[in-house]
């Protein structure tokens, strides 16, 4: 076993945390407006215990809001929040931040730049005899062991943000809170950091939302997510059954490449522009099918042409249109067996797939 893993079973064996009081994170119909900007719309969510979350959606959707109230900085419009069983927030009271067993990363780690890399973890950790093992604890699990002395300044951007996540550690949160934490650091050192991140969260089993408007990394990192869009949930899953049941369109296409054909529904098939598709579950008459490329493959024949091709390596995408104009995407594995300008015939050899109302 890694001395990583060892020192995160020691810590879960120290925890002083009374058995119960660990508890599911959950909101209920929750809404919050600044001014007349309905951030936050009816959002009930359920994030069970020990396990991490993936809020997920595009900028300006309302998720750093949410986490906000989560937090304890804003007061519902409406709605509540509850943690480990208590009610944190209501729209008549609000338990302040301090006295909620929460921590945050934010973006930008927002590490004070005059204190040392040991003080900043220790921020919020009482004086007393073991803060000094507490912080370098911290300061292990995020792979900075040794570094406490030195300056936030000195460090690169993926240490500054291992250093916010340690100092979130620290005083032992019920529930950790995450808003893009990898969202300015360059993308080797992302993947990088996720996976790491991933792993250290599910080992301490820290109640944990992980905001993201990437879904690659919002599918890392949660063992469940929610997707949202103008301040609403619009669905919450696996994301295995994210990607293959979205709820809608919008879901379906910003979860992932989808082409969405015309199709002609029934009880267990589709007729669309590739022939009949299998169904997970029945569709109307006039629906649209969530096709996706990596499930179609091509076939001699010339119904479409190759309009373009890019080859990444492990696979190639092919563009591809029809003499009436629709445009198919189909991902296919290895190079390129193609030029633009072929022609081809397309057929799905997916799974059953979801359609929904045209
Ligand atoms: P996200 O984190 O998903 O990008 P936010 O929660 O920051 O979204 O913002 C949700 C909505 O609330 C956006 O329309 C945003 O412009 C607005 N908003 C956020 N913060 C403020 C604020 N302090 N004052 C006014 N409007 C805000
Ligand atoms: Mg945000």
């Amino acid at each position: 076993m890694s001395a990583f893993a060892l020192l995160t079973r020691e810590r879960l064996r120290k925890d002083p945390r009374p058995p119960g009081d660990v508890g599911d994170l959950i909101t209920r119909s929750l809404s919050f407006s600044y001014g007349d900007v309905r951030a936050v719309a009816d959002v009930s969510i359920d994030v069970p215990a020990g396990t991490v979350t993936a809020l997920l959606g595009p900028s300006g959707c309302g998720k750093t809001t949410l986490l906000r109230l989560i937090a304890g900085l804003e007061r519902p419009e409406a709605g509540s929040i509850h943690a480990g069983g208590e009610t944190l927030s209501t729209p008549d009271r609000v338990r302040p931040p301090e006295k909620r067993r929460i921590g945050m990363v934010f973006q930008e780690g927002a590490l004070f730049p005059h204190l040392s890399v040991a003080e900043n973890v220790g921020f919020g950790l009482p004086r007393g005899p073991h803060r000094a093992e507490t912080i370098e604890e911290a300061l292990t699990l995020v792979g900075l062991s040794g570094m406490g002395q030195r300056s936030p300044t000195s460090l690169s951007g993926g240490q500054r943000q291992r250093v916010a996540l340690a100092r979130a550690l620290a005083p032992g949160p019920e529930v950790l809170l995450l808003d893009e934490p990898f969202a300015n650091l360059d993308p080797a050192l992302r993947v990088e950091l996720r996976t790491e991140v991933a792993s250290l969260l599910r080992t301490l089993g820290i109640t944990s939302v992980f905001v993201t408007h990437d879904q690659e990394e919002a599918f890392v990192m949660g063992a469940q997510v929610i997707v949202m869009r103008d301040g609403r949930v619009l669905q919450s899953a696996t994301p295995s059954e994210l990607y293959s049941r979205p709820a809608n369109r919008w879901v379906a296409t910003f979860v992932g490449e989808a082409n969405v054909v015309p199709g002609q529904g029934g009880a267990e098939a589709a007729d669309t522009v590739v022939g009949s598709v299998p169904l997970a579950e029945a569709a109307p008459a006039t629906c649209e099918v969530l096709l996706r490329p990596e499930h179609l493959a091509l076939d001699t024949g010339d119904a479409w042409e190759v309009e373009q091709l890019e080859f990444y390596g492990h696979d190639t995408l092919y563009v591809l249109r029809d003499d009436q104009g629709q445009k198919l995407m189909v991902r296919a594995a290895g190079a390129p067996r193609h030029v633009s300008g072929d022609r081809a015939s397309v057929r799905y050899q997916g799974p059953p797939t979801v359609a929904f109302e045209a």
